[in-house]
């Protein structure tokens, strides 16, 4: 399909007019593309060719519209780091059309009714953070957001300092966050947050629609959604750094690249966000703050639904969490099936990880090749006793599995990636880019694409993080 031949819906546009305000993009000077997602391109239907057109990059930078879009931004609020702020909404992001199911947005394309203070834009390396890092947790098997185009621009934008401005062309089954609910709850706009529930039901839960207690149901498949979600950031080492409500997706999945990170070496009380002071949405706080949040959106929906029977919905959270998380860690492990004391077992190397500061993605790549010598597992920490006591309880842990060494070590490398985007990497994509050199960028994105792929140029960023490098933490401002 041609870019003139798309023919986008609205389908948001038929909710009450208090949930979006209608707006047009305003275009970036001088605007350039950095990169298309052709993957992402063949699953919409747009051809190959449409991505390298002067029509993309108008399209993208808001200057030209395609058929049937009818711009707007969404109206919603959320708890931020734990205090509720009335209203939020689309403050940079303007929703530009629907193809199929995926609901297209411009992040960065210049304010809206719900900019506040914000100038409506995005910096160039926070929207080459969420680019690849879109990509990268598909590439992970991970439910996200995705993006079809970066574009830069010679505009400049302040900050600390005065930055360039770009603009991602986002994905999204659903844009639907838990602060969109909250937002009609707290404003008793109880009209407005039934339709938003049985928009959100077709949207995201079609199977419900028409089911007794849907409503209910509905919570239920979210609190499910949001337990899985955070078991799967947890099992990769992915800390998003801003849990607040409004960056928590209905449809349960990864939304709102913000000043997140990979874990270099494991540490549970990593926080990778610099104005999180106290740790709020550390590592090891994600799956409480995930708990939390559902509480909010619990509120959110007492209009709507019997509190007593969401408290047993949600009291189902923490289980639904540690029995995918458990299940994931075996499948890191390579264990065939799960046993009493499993939970110890992964305790205990845990803390073997934290103590002796091992590179979280190099341990699980290695041992995906483990076959008795201990040598290079050994190597990664700082001692080698502790990592040779748990090696000693998983090589009797081995021999409950019936596949043979070989089998196992197939399933590992599928399940382990070598590569994850870690920050030190995505700054060395940045730096370049702001150069004007893209290079990196394009790496880091196949890279991205095929995590568990074997890259013999990128060897380097298949190590453990260079000390000077590990541990950054990131600003807020975007
Ligand atoms: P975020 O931390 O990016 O999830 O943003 C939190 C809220 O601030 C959302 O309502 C955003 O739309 C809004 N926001 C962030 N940056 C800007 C900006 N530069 N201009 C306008 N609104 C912004
Ligand atoms: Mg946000």
């Amino acid at each position: 399909m041609k870019l003139n031949e798309i023919k986008l819906t609205n389908p948001y546009l038929a909710l009450p007019e208090l949930c979006y305000t209608r707006v047009k993009p305003t275009p970036l000077r001088k605007p350039f593309l950095i990169h298309a997602n052709r993957a992402v391109a063949q699953e919409l239907g747009i051809d190959e060719e449409e991505l390298w057109s002067e029509h993309l990059l108008e399209f993208v930078n808001g200057a030209l519209e395609l058929q049937g879009s009818e711009p707007f931004a969404m109206c919603y609020s959320g708890h931020q780091f734990g205090y509720y702020v009335p209203r939020l909404g689309d403050g940079r992001a303007i929703n530009i059309g629907t193809i199929g199911d995926q609901h297209l947005q411009l992040k960065g394309a210049g304010q809206t009714e719900y900019s506040r203070s914000g100038d409506g834009r995005a910096v160039l390396r926070s929207s080459i953070r969420e680019y690849l890092m879109s990509e990268a947790m598909h590439g992970l098997g991970i439910e996200t957001t995705r993006a079809l185009v970066l574009i830069g621009s010679e505009q400049q934008v302040i900050r600390e300092d005065w930055e360039k401005a770009a603009i991602v062309l986002r994905l999204s089954p659903s844009w639907i966050r838990f602060g969109t609910f909250e937002y009609f709850a707290h404003e008793k706009k109880h009209k407005e947050l039934e339709a938003l529930a049985d928009y959100a039901i077709a949207e995201s839960y079609p199977h419900l629609i028409g089911e007794p207690d849907a409503y209910l149901h509905f919570f239920t498949e979210v609190v499910g959604k949001t337990a899985r979600l955070i078991a799967e950031w947890q099992a990769v080492g992915f800390n998003h750094g801003v849990m607040n409500t409004d960056n928590m997706s209905i449809h349960g999945l990864t939304i709102d690249y913000g000043p997140y990170a990979f874990l270099d070496d494991y540490d549970f009380q990593y926080i990778c966000n610099h104005t999180d002071t106290y740790g709020r949405y550390s590592f090891g706080s994600q799956p409480n703050i995930g708990e939390w949040n559902l509480r909010a959106l619990m509120q959110a929906l007492s209009p709507l639904i019997s509190a007593e029977k969401m408290e047993k919905a949600l009291a189902r959270y923490n289980t639904l969490y540690a029995e995918h998380y458990l299940d994931l860690m075996c499948g890191k492990l390579g264990l065939e099936s799960q046993e009493k004391g499993d939970r110890e077992f992964l305790r205990h190397l845990l803390g073997v990880l934290q103590a002796l500061s091992v590179d979280y993605t190099l341990f699980f790549r290695t041992l995906s090749r483990y076959e008795g010598d201990r040598k290079a597992l050994l190597k990664l920490g700082l001692y080698h006793e502790p990592m040779s006591d748990w090696l000693d309880s998983y090589d009797k842990r081995l021999r409950k599995n019936a596949s043979t060494a070989e089998q196992r070590h197939a399933r590992m490398l599928k399940i382990n990636p070598k590569y994850v985007l870690k920050n030190y990497m995505l700054q060395e994509a940045i730096d370049a880019a702001e150069e004007g050199d893209f290079l990196i960028v394009e790496s880091l994105f196949d890279i991205a694409q095929n995590p568990y792929g074997e890259y013999p140029a990128f060897e380097r960023w298949a190590a453990a993080t260079p000390e000077e490098s590990k541990n950054r933490k990131l600003s807020c401002s975007s």
